[in-house]
Order: C-alpha cells, then sequence, then structure tokens
C-alpha cells in the first residue's frame, strides 16, 4: 500500500458537511469539489459532549472522552466540590497521548497551528503557533472597538465616543481645502476577562496601566469635502502611523503598553469605516490589540512571522462576531468587516503555512480554524423556517453571507493544497456540526422540585447548598449530573447504598421535564454513566448522569451553583435568545442530532497515497476513526490509548 510522507492537517470548526454538498452541488466550492472526487469521504460521530476541546482531542489522539477526559470546556476536578473545575483548553490535561507526539518520535517535523489543546506545547523539537481556542486568547490585550462621535444608542464598551473639534498645534499639515479637525483617542475598551469566559484561559491581567494616545487629523485633500484622516502618535502629519480614506484598512500599528508592572509589544490595525463629507459622522473600527511575542515555540518565532505576515490573531476570522461587536455597532458595516477578517486570515494562515514550509519543511502541518463555529452560533438558526426569528427576507440575505464564507473556505483550502505534492496526506475534518436552538430550558426547576437540588437566596443569586443537594448539574457546557456522593464529594450526603436509586430519581425528573407551551419533552436521551459507556462516557470526570437536549431547546447555564434569581424564579422555558445571541448550538445534542440541513455531525474528506478515490460512505464513522487512520497511511504507531478504527473502506 502507498503510504504518504507528509500529513497537510485542516481542522474546521462546526463547519456543517451538509451546506458544503449544497454548495458544491451549486459549483460554488472548486476545490471541495476536486478534493471530494480524488480522495473519500465521511460524516462522522463526536464523542459527546460534541463540544470543541473535546472533540479535536478525541481527533487528535483516537480515544473518547472518558479516556483521554477533555469534557467540554471546562472539567470537573474530581473529589473537588462539585462545582469546582479547570480548562481543558490545556494539552497538560489531556490524560492520551496526541498523534503529533507519535509523528515526532518517528523524526517527523511538525507544525501545530491555532489547534484548541496543543498549547502548552508537547511537541519538543517541532513548532506550535497558538491555541488554546476563540475567545480564550492569552495574547489578546483588548477587544475590537469602534470609534465614533455617534455612539450614542450603542454599547459604549463595544462604542468608544470622539469628540471632533478644529486642530490646534499640528504641524506639517498639508493643504487641505476645509478647516482641518481633529480627535484622539487611546486604547480603550475592556480586554477578556474571567468573568465573560469562564474556566477559559485568559491573561492574568488585561488592565492596561500605561497606554498610548493617538491623535487623527481630518482633512479635504480633493476639495469634495472631508476625505482624509491622518492618524500619528503626535499632532505632526511628517510621520503618520496611518493615512486612510473611507474603507480603508491601516497596516499592522506596533506600540508598547504596560501590563502591571511590564511592558509589552502590542500590534493593531485600523479601518476608517465611515467618514462623511461634513464630518458630521466618523467611525473608525480597530481591530483586537494583541502581542507580537509569546504565542510560538520556538519562542524567536513569532517575531519573524509578525515581520512576514502580521501577528497572530486567535479567532481573528470569527470577528467582529467573537468581540461582541455585532449588528447593533456597525449596522451594514457588519457582514463586510468580517469577511474582510476572514479574508486576512486566509492569507495569514496560508502564508503562515508556505513560510514555514520555506523555513523548516515541515513533514506534518496540522491546523485549526474556527470559523463556521461563529457564524452558525450566531446565524444558522436563522436560516430555519421554523425558528421563531425566521425571515425570509434577512434568511436569503443570510445565505449569501454563508454562500461567500463556504466559498472563502474554499478558496482558502485551494491556497493551502497549492504547495502539497502527490506524496502528502490531505485532511479536511471538523469536531461538530450545529443545529437551530430557540428555546432556553431551566433543568434545575425539576430537580430542586423533587428535593434532588437545593438553593439559598443571596441577594440576587441562588447559592446551591451543599447540605441538601444530591444532585448537582455541572454545567459549563456539559450534559453532566453529579450525585453529591459521601467519601467521594467534600460535602457529600447521598449514602452510596442510595447512588443507583438517586440516579433513576434525577433521570426520571429530567424525563418529567414538559415544555408548558407545546407539552414536548425536553430532554432527548438521560442515561447513568456505564449505560452511557457505548457513548464514550467514563472515568471521574465524566458525570454519574448523561443527559442531551432535543434540537430546539438549549441549557446554556455556565454555572449551576450560583444562578441569577430572574432564572430559578422565572419560566422553565424560554425564548434563548433572552439569554445571549445564540440561535444555534452543539454541545447540548446527541452527534447524531439533525434538522433538515442542519447536522450537529461531523466531517472527515481526505485525500493521498492510499486513499480511495470518489468514494463517499453511506453512514458515519467515529472521531476517533481519524487518528488512527492517519498513522496508518503515514506508517507510524497508533497513539497510546488510542480506540478508534481504520477506517478500512477508505483504503485503496
Ligand atoms: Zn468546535
Amino acid at each position: 500500500m502507498a503510504r504518504a510522507s507528509r500529513l497537510l492537517f485542516i481542522g474546521l470548526d462546526a463547519f456543517e458537511p451538509l451546506i458544503m454538498l449544497k454548495l458544491v452541488d451549486e459549483g460554488l466550492m472548486p476545490n471541495f469539489s476536486r478534493l471530494l472526487k480524488e480522495g473519500s469521504f465521511t460524516l462522522a460521530y463526536s464523542s459527546p459532549p460534541c463540544d470543541t476541546p473535546t472533540n479535536w482531542t478525541t481527533i487528535m489522539t483516537g480515544s473518547f472522552t472518558g479516556t483521554h477526559g477533555m469534557t467540554s470546556f471546562f472539567a470537573h476536578k474530581p473529589h473537588g466540590e462539585l462545582n469546582e473545575g479547570f480548562s481543558t483548553l490545556d494539552s497538560r490535561v489531556c490524560e492520551s497521548e496526541f498523534l503529533w507526539n507519535v509523528l515526532e518520535d518517528y523524526g517527523k517535523r511538525v507544525a501545530i497551528v491555532n489547534y484548541p489543546v496543543a498549547w502548552p506545547p508537547t511537541i519538543k523539537r517541532g513548532i506550535v503557533i497558538g491555541g488554546p481556542a476563540p475567545g480564550a486568547s492569552p495574547w489578546r490585550v483588548k477587544w475590537p472597538m469602534v470609534y465614533s462621535n455617534n455612539c450614542t444608542t450603542r454599547d459604549l464598551n463595544k462604542c468608544s465616543p470622539i469628540t471632533i473639534k478644529e486642530a490646534e498645534g499640528w504641524v506639517n499639515i498639508p493643504n487641505s481645502r476645509s478647516k482641518p479637525l481633529e480627535f484622539e483617542f487611546t486604547l480603550t475598551g475592556e480586554g477578556p476577562t474571567a468573568e465573560q469566559t469562564p474556566g477559559w484561559f485568559i491573561r492574568p491581567s488585561t488592565k492596561l496601566t500605561k497606554v498610548p494616545k493617538y491623535y487623527a487629523l481630518v482633512i479635504n485633500l480633493n476639495g469634495a469635502g472631508y476625505d482624509t484622516v491622518i492618524v500619528s502618535r503626535l499632532r505632526d502629519v511628517s510621520s503618520p502611523i496611518a493615512t486612510l480614506k473611507s474603507g480603508d484598512w491601516s497596516g499592522w500599528i506596533r506600540d508598547n503598553v504596560t501590563v502591571g508592572d511590564s511592558s509589552y509589544e502590542v500590534a493593531f490595525r485600523l479601518k476608517l469605516v465611515k467618514l462623511s463629507n461634513d464630518a458630521s459622522l466618523i467611525e473608525l473600527y480597530r481591530s483586537d490589540v494583541v502581542l507580537t511575542s509569546g504565542w510560538s515555540a520556538p519562542v524567536d518565532l513569532s517575531g519573524e512571522i509578525t515581520d512576514a505576515l502580521g501577528p497572530y490573531v486567535e479567532g481573528v476570522e470569527c470577528q467582529p462576531d467573537l468581540s461582541s461587536i455585532r449588528e447593533d455597532v456597525l449596522g451594514d458595516d457588519y457582514f463586510s468587516i468580517w469577511l474582510e477578517n476572514i479574508k486576512y486570515s486566509i492569507g495569514w494562515y496560508s502564508g503562515l503555512a508556505k513560510l514555514l514550509k520555506d523555513r523548516f519543511n515541515w513533514d506534518a502541518f496540522i491546523m485549526h480554524y474556527h470559523l463556521h463555529d461563529s457564524v452558525n452560533h450566531r446565524f444558522l438558526g436563522l436560516l430555519y423556517d421554523k425558528h421563531p426569528s425566521y425571515n425570509a427576507e434577512y434568511a436569503s440575505r443570510l445565505w449569501d453571507f454563508y454562500r461567500e464564507v463556504y466559498r472563502l473556505t474554499d478558496d482558502f483550502i485551494g491556497e493551502m493544497i497549492k504547495y502539497v505534492d502527490e506524496d502528502t496526506l490531505i485532511v479536511l475534518a471538523s469536531d461538530h456540526g450545529q443545529v437551530p436552538a430557540w428555546r432556553f430550558i431551566w433543568i434545575g426547576d425539576a430537580l430542586i422540585k423533587r428535593g434532588l437540588l437545593a438553593y439559598r437566596l443571596e441577594g440576587d443569586y441562588y447559592v446551591v447548598d451543599w447540605s441538601r443537594t444530591m444532585a448537582y448539574p455541572f454545567g459549563h457546557t456539559t450534559p453532566y449530573i453529579f450525585i453529591n456522593l459521601k467519601g467521594r464529594d467534600p460535602h457529600g450526603i447521598v449514602d452510596p447504598r442510595d447512588y443507583d436509586a438517586v440516579r433513576y430519581e434525577v433521570i426520571e425528573a429530567l424525563y418529567s421535564i414538559r415544555d408548558p407551551e407545546n407539552g414536548e419533552h425536553p430532554v432527548a436521551l438521560a442515561l447513568k454513566k456505564e449505560d452511557a459507556e457505548f457513548l464514550g462516557q467514563w472515568g471521574e470526570r465524566v458525570g454519574d448522569v448523561i443527559y442531551f437536549l432535543k434540537p430546539g431547546y438549549s441549557n446554556v447555564v455556565f454555572d449551576f451553583s450560583r444562578v441569577h434569581k430572574r432564572i430559578v424564579d422565572g419560566p422553565i422555558v424560554r425564548p434563548l435568545s433572552d439569554m445571549g445571541f445564540w440561535t444555534a448550538l452543539h454541545h447540548d445534542y446527541l452527534p447524531n442530532a439533525q434538522v433538515g440541513l442542519f447536522t450537529n455531525e461531523a466531517f472527515i474528506l481526505m485525500k493521498g497515497p492510499g486513499i480511495r478515490k470518489g468514494f463517499r460512505r453511506d453512514k458515519p464513522v467515529w472521531l476517533t476513526d481519524l487518528a488512527p487512520t492517519i498513522a496508518h497511511l503515514m506508517g507510524v504507531r497508533l497513539p497510546r490509548n488510542n480506540e478508534g478504527n481504520i477506517i478500512a473502506d477508505f483504503l485503496e
């Protein structure tokens, strides 16, 4: 059998495979079309929870959740308080071996880029760029910001007001046909904080203690009204850091900021979104402010990459959505700025693959791209005609956006495969899909009513009372309920002899939940941990009871130990839009949940030596099957703890 000597692995988070097949049929995705003709394709089941850290780990280790222990974003700490946990966006807490370590054992030069569970690096000689996952970046100092003289109705943490006045004290001003104007701005706005991303990696301090100030001069160069903004560190036009006309992006602007006692070099970009002729409306978009170093192993590489391609902006493809700069802040420019960020990211990642190929001649390039997860959370549900916020006209605009997003993804894949040779195994895969959701379900109610879960009111919050709690939903996007067990848990009250009886009571309570509006049961499946072994569930980090919801319903409570009274005292079912921006989700559902064209299933597409051409599997495989299949095709051993099978019918 032919062996592959190199590997190009591109992970597409929450990519919707059925939408891709539809758009391939429409002729919009020529590179995917070619890969489907020249390679093998299958849908795949995630290992629950159908979430990001869990399944990028499953993909790279070949092991199920119970074995690798990466139970969603925040894992229960065994024997700790039942609400105690730790971030899984951290390679050190994975209990299985990664395929990239196996490849390195075989002398392969490995480059791992933006892979959620690859940081800190576990490989010794290869290259690791970033991780750990969108919104969790330890290298982001500030979220993006819009500077405007018209922030009136907008969130001031997303829109920073500027005052425009006559320019004073400037030198070297070019000949302006109207009286020169000026405004000032600084790197305002909050960076990511622990409250916004519970349990996720964040910088220890995002408070900038010393921030540079920038001066912007607004002038009329061509005589048809104000047309140019010149940004400078001083009121001196001879050394501008950006000269922008309406619609222009600046290059990367570098500066030093102080966080605590330390000084860091950061970089950001500007886009002049709007400049009206009379300067009565100015909108200046500022990208994330990110560190220009610290995100590469070896350490020195980040400087070289920043010089050649710009800095690593984790999740830049998800902007402006990730940053919460949404339509209410950016209006019509929202989608265009997003598409421009996607184009930037495509250039950066494909440029990086080439730069690292030239510099290090990698044998394996393994990367993750988060675009589709972000697009789907925000918009997928609005494509579904039974979603209560569905609007045919808006859905048609959204389909245009989706087509552009998938077309750009296809361009990206085209760029990435341009440089690979015939000995390279090309693998595209996703970690899960998404399905529409519009009903929030407060499952705590059913447990409280049966005396299984207890709270006491402290101010506006219900705080868990361990002395009366028999069953605790861990939350944090896990579908787990832990029994408060004597001898195991710090405040255990359930006698081990009653462990099973209490679990059956929990399961009954979950099945008893009914949506008062339509009589539906929101819980699709609830079972004891041992009964969920066929779903890869075992080990101390997995809950004693596991449950899955029906598509349409969601349970987005992060922390059940402290719940706002508006939830506990409110209706058990309410619009999901009350709880945040989600229109579609993945972690709540079974791996095969599907609603029309929208599926929670992942996919695998492979092309290269030893792979059948034009093969499409009828039934899904498990994502555990990917690592052993790659190992087999590359002639290396299986990762320790591998539990997957080689996808035999993919082989020539
Ligand atoms: Zn994901």
